[in-house]
């Protein structure tokens, strides 16, 4: 299984949606998503397990404004920055 991973600025909501920041108009568009858990397959310390949470969007989602493609379920996001 194939997974492209990227990571961008996106922050984690209540109700198992996070916003993506639209890379082409700044809009924040909400994605429903899965959290799942990825095992890195060469780990820095190979003695220390390490889990990383990442978030798999349901389904392909646009861009509300400029109907670009944001999150597609083939493109796992981590998040990288948590908003209180
Ligand atoms: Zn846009």
């Amino acid at each position: 299984m194939l997974l492209l991973i990227h990571s961008k600025t996106s922050f984690l909501t209540r109700n198992k949606y996070i916003l993506e920041k639209c890379s082409s108009c700044g809009k924040w568009n909400r994605v429903s998503v899965n959290k799942i858990f990825i095992e890195p397959s060469n780990p820095i310390e190979p003695k220390v397990k390490v889990i990383i949470p990442m978030y798999e969007p349901l389904q392909i989602s646009k861009c509300e404004k400029c109907g670009k493609v944001i999150a597609e379920p083939t493109e796992l996001i981590r998040i990288v920055a948590v908003k209180e």
